[in-house]
């Protein structure tokens, strides 16, 4: 039997939260079966744009703040990382959302280090991808001796339903997300680049924001549900089952996971799942506004949003007139795609991983459109998080 913990956690008082977490992880075993005094502890959050902790959109910061405490309570060095959404609009605003998150503020108070995934450097995961020919991912997941996957439990226009097992995709740094998305535009094969990300990372912990949860039009959309949940557990799938049953939902109706069901990913049976802390049957969160999506008869027109991130593609080059010559950009490209003395950028061997961008500090590195009527998309979509 694998382990669900459902605490009820009315608001995100510290003391609140801290106990709650606390209790709920004693049920799996407690703090010392997972880590140890020392040890680099990654705080994987869902940052999916600039959005503040009261929108629900984002893992609140006073959740990470409690973690963040126990954490050091224990001794350990923690992260607090990702790399933001909107990828897809050809710009992944990780900076603003970690302002407007209220994450960098929490992580300076705590003493915790934030890791931006787009400046911190690119693993190759090798081969062994079911659906890429090959899996980038940022380098703090590679680093840390323990991740702590942090999601929020949200709806999502496109998915229905978001949590532990697609909060993952903030691994991929940068633009590379929407080429992801492009490859496997349908949820199904979307859902086993996810299982790859968890193969690849080997998470240890899933412990899921649900006091305050997003209802309708999510990931971003939808408006706040005072859920008052928080769910642990050592199995994404086995957390994300029970989830999508409080919201009076089916594993089997959320495509993005059934890659992860087929894949054995965690469990999704419930009769193989032990519920336990406050619940021992998922509570229902009454009057929970799904997606229209789920209802609706229209089916997703995949080839369109295949058209849509290479209408926004972006990418990166080097202003001339700008640029010091500093070679930061030429010593931390992953793919060593820039050439040392002309600064141009071989695009056969670029994974738009954003790093040159992030890292030069003389912001010689622009993002250009491939298609120039796309800048003014950009600019209503940044509009959009003023
Ligand atoms: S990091 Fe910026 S300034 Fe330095 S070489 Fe690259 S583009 Fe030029
Ligand atoms: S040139 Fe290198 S560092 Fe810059 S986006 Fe491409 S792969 Fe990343």
């Amino acid at each position: 039997m694998v382990k669900v913990v459902i605490n009820e956690c009315i608001d995100y008082n510290i003391e609140n939260v801290t106990n709650k977490i606390n209790s709920g992880i004693e049920l799996l075993g407690g703090w010392d079966s997972f880590i140890k005094p020392g040890m680099k502890v990654l705080l994987k959050v869902n940052l999916i744009g600039p959005k503040p902790p009261e929108s629900a959109a984002v893992t609140h910061c006073e959740f990470v703040r409690a973690l963040t405490r126990i954490l050091k309570q224990k001794g350990c060095i923690v992260w607090i990382g990702d790399s933001a959404g909107g990828a897809i609009a050809g710009i992944a605003p990780t900076p603003q959302s970690l302002d407007v998150s209220g994450l960098k503020k929490v992580a300076g108070e705590e003493n915790a280090e934030i890791k931006n995934f787009d400046k911190e450097g690119t693993v190759d995961t090798g081969e062994n991808c079911s659906f890429l020919s090959r899996l980038y991912l940022a380098k703090p997941l590679f680093d840390a001796d323990f991740i702590i996957n942090l999601p929020k439990l949200k709806t999502h226009s496109g998915c229905i339903y978001t949590g532990a097992v697609k909060n993952v995709f903030g691994c991929i740094q940068g633009l590379r997300k929407a080429q992801y998305h492009k490859a496997a535009p349908n949820p199904k094969d979307f859902g086993n680049i996810l299982v790859d990300i968890h193969e690849a990372t080997k998470i240890g912990l899933h412990i899921m924001d649900g006091i305050t949860a997003m209802e309708g039009e999510g990931p971003t959309a939808g408006s706040v549900y005072p859920a008052k949940k928080i769910l642990m557990s050592t199995d994404p799938l086995a957390l994300d089952t029970t989830a999508i049953q409080m919201l009076g939902l089916d594993i089997k109706d959320i495509p993005i996971l059934q890659a992860a069901i087929g894949r054995n990913l965690g469990e999704s049976d419930k009769n193989n799942i032990e519920l336990c802390g406050d619940y021992k049957t998922p509570p229902l969160l009454k009057n929970y506004k799904i997606p229209k999506r789920f209802t609706s008869k229209k089916k997703s027109n995949y080839k369109a949003i295949v058209k849509v991130i290479d209408f926004l593609k972006t990418k990166p080059k080097i202003n001339l007139k700008k640029c010091q010559k500093c070679n930061t950009c030429v010593d931390s490209c992953p793919m060593h795609a820039i050439n040392k003395e002309t600064k141009k950028i071989d695009y056969t061997k670029c994974i738009e991983c954003m790093c040159c961008h992030e890292l030069c500090s003389f912001e010689a590195v622009e993002l250009k459109r491939v298609n120039p009527l796309a800048g003014i998309m950009t600019k209503l979509y940044r509009g959009n998080y003023k």
